[in-house]
C-alpha cells in the first residue's frame, strides 16, 4: 500500500492562499473585463464603463499590496516571547505527521533562558521550515530522531541558539553551498523557498543561521538570535 505524503500545515496554509487569492484577483479581473468588452461594442467612451476599469483595477493593486506585505520580512511585529513555548507549538503542528512517521522528537532545553523580543509569527514560519527539512531528511534514515537545543551562544556572546539536529539524510557540499537560495530543492514536491525564507527572517531579527551538514549522517541547523537588539531599527511594529 502507497501511503500518500503526509502535507504539512504550512503547505496547506499556501494552497488554501493560493485559491483565495485567484479567486479575489478573478472577480475584479471580470469586472475589468466586461467593462472593456462594452467599451468595444459601443465605440464610444462611456464615463462609468472607463471608471470601473481604474476602480476595479486598484483593488488588484491594494489586494496585491497586502501579499507583499505578508512577504516582506522587514515588517517586524516584535513582542517578548517565550521560545519554548514557540518551539513546542511548531512540533505540536507535526504532531501526526509525527506519529505517522515513527520520528522521536529530543528536547535539551535551557530553562533559565530569557524571554526575548522577536516577531512570533515569522520566528514560528522559520521554525517550522527547519522542522519541516529535518523531519523530511530522516523520513528514509534508520534512526528517526530530531533534537532540538536551546542555550546561550558563547560566539557570539548575548545571543540564544536554538539548534535543530537530525540524522537524516545530510547534505553534500554542492547542497549545503546551495541551500539559502531561493528555489533550490532537491526534493521532487519541493519549492526550495523553506531556508530562504527562514533566513531571511532570522537576518531581519539581527541573528543568523550556521549549518552544519554530513552526507548520509545528518545536519545540524543553528538558529543564533540576539537578546538584546542593537540597531535600534523595527523594534517596533509598523
Ligand atoms: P525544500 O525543502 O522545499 O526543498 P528548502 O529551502 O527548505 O526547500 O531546502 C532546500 C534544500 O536544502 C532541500 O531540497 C534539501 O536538499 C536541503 N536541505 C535542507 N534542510 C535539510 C536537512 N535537514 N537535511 C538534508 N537536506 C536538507
Ligand atoms: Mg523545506
Amino acid at each position: 500500500v502507497v501511503q500518500p505524503a503526509p502535507e504539512s500545515p504550512f503547505e496547506k496554509d499556501i494552497v488554501a492562499f493560493l485559491k483565495g487569492l485567484s479567486h479575489e484577483i478573478r472577480n475584479p479581473l471580470s469586472g475589468i473585463k466586461g467593462a472593456a468588452k462594452c467599451l468595444k461594442e459601443l465605440k464610444l467612451y462611456d464615463e462609468e464603463l472607463v471608471s470601473v476599469l481604474i476602480e476595479e483595477t486598484e483593488r488588484i493593486e491594494r489586494l496585491l499590496n497586502n501579499v507583499v506585505k505578508s512577504f516582506d520580512f522587514s515588517v517586524l511585529n516584535l513582542k517578548e516571547v517565550n521560545i519554548h513555548k514557540i518551539i513546542q507549538l511548531v512540533v505540536k503542528l507535526f504532531e501526526a505527521e509525527l506519529r505517522e512517521s515513527g520520528v522521536n522528537v529530543v528536547y535539551d532545553f535551557d530553562p533559565s533562558l530569557p524571554e526575548i523580543l522577536l516577531d512570533p509569527d515569522r520566528i514560528t514560519q522559520a521554525l517550522i521550515n527547519v522542522f519541516k527539512n529535518a523531519l523530511e531528511a530522516v523520513t528514509e534514515s534508520s534512526r528517526k530522531e530530531v533534537r532540538i537545543e536551546t542555550g546561550y551562544a558563547i560566539h557570539p556572546s548575548g545571543f540564544i541558539f536554538i539548534r535543530v539536529k537530525d540524522s537524516g539524510v545530510g547534505m553534500s557540499e554542492e547542497e549545503l553551498a546551495n541551500l539559502f537560495l531561493p528555489f533550490y530543492t532537491t526534493k521532487e514536491k519541493g519549492s526550495g523557498l523553506g531556508a530562504f525564507i527562514t533566513n531571511e527572517i532570522v537576518r531581519r531579527h539581527g541573528g543568523e543561521i550556521r549549518v552544519k551538514s554530513e552526507k548520509g549522517k545528518g545536519t545540524e541547523v543553528t538558529i543564533l538570535l540576539p537578546m538584546k537588539r542593537s540597531d535600534g531599527k523595527d523594534t517596533n511594529s509598523r
